[in-house]
This record gives structure tokens, C-alpha cells and sequence, in this order.
């Protein structure tokens, strides 16, 4: 199955759901980090 919601995403090492931070809402830079792995990833659109 390949259904991903485009509004939430899951930490790759444990699976747990990712809560997202702006960092900076003019150049939309998003931070996904994990609460229970403490993994970070960060998005920025083009
Ligand atoms: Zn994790």
C-alpha cells in the first residue's frame, strides 16, 4: 500500500508519528523531529 497523508509523516527508525515546527514561515522551513528517537529532518520547497 503506498496511501502517505501529505500532512503527516512517521520517523523512519521507530515509526512513531513526526511533529513538525516552522522555523521560518517566510522561506517555509519546516522541521520534522521525533520525540521519541530525538530524529530531526527539515524541509525546505524549492
Ligand atoms: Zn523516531
Amino acid at each position: 500500500m503506498s496511501a502517505r497523508p501529505a500532512d503527516r509523516l512517521t520517523c523512519p527508525t521507530c515509526g512513531e508519528p513526526l511533529v513538525f515546527e516552522i522555523l521560518d514561515d517566510e522561506k517555509f522551513l519546516v522541521a520534522w523531529s521525533c520525540v521519541t528517537c530525538g530524529l530531526i529532518r527539515t524541509t525546505e520547497p524549492a
